[in-house]
């Protein structure tokens, strides 16, 4: 039988132990058992448990279902007495960066639909299909995506937008044929 951690396409040694079905949608707990974890400054690997924390994670949704993963991880010691890091936090691979919110597959979404509709309706097409994010959020992700290195443009989308309540403004430019942006956030302007 297919391992229910296997349908969520989550890393080897993530164990789901249970789904709660709420009104918004699925909370799935999940334990890291991976026996081992690399330290990120001497890359060696350590099987000391320190202890063990709770992380919240906003998933790709399911079956047009929000999902939200419940993780307890793993701090260990690492045991190189030559290394400065002495405590660290269990890396989860490709799941999520080390101090993120939202998974990268979760984050990859909205960068793409940030991409297809230029940032106008994402908020409102991300929702429809169970991604909940704000405007602020699917500008910055779009943002991260490095510009596109082609000379020229034959398809431009244009969105303006501000942050911070309306403080600082900006427009970013998205290549309509790459769906990469363009160095992207014109001169903010004060107000
Ligand atoms: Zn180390």
């Amino acid at each position: 039988m297919m391992k229910e951690a296997t349908l969520l396409a989550l890393s080897e040694g993530m164990e789901l132990d249970q789904i709660q079905i709420t009104e918004t949608g699925l909370v799935v707990s999940v334990i890291s058992t991976h026996p081992q974890s690399c330290c990120p400054l001497c890359l060696q690997p350590s099987s000391h448990i320190h202890s063990r924390y709770h992380r919240i994670l906003k998933d790709a949704p399911c079956v047009g279902r929000q999902l939200q993963l419940s993780l307890t991880v793993r701090k260990f010691f690492c045991r190189n007495p030559y290394c400065s890091q002495k405590v660290f936090t269990e890396r989860l691979k490709t799941l999520a960066e080390p101090w993120a919110r939202m998974t990268t597959r979760l984050k990859e979404q909205i960068t793409s639909i940030g991409l297809a509709t230029c940032g106008k309706g994402g908020v409102r097409l991300g929702n429809r299909l169970g991604i909940e994010t704000s405007r602020n959020t699917t500008l910055r992700r779009m943002m991260e995506v490095p510009d596109d290195a082609r000379g020229s443009v034959v398809y431009l989308g244009i969105d303006d937008f501000s942050f911070r309540g309306g403080y600082r403004f900006g427009t970013i430019l998205v290549d309509l044929e790459s769906h990469r942006p363009m160095r992207g956030l014109v001169p903010a302007v004060q107000s």
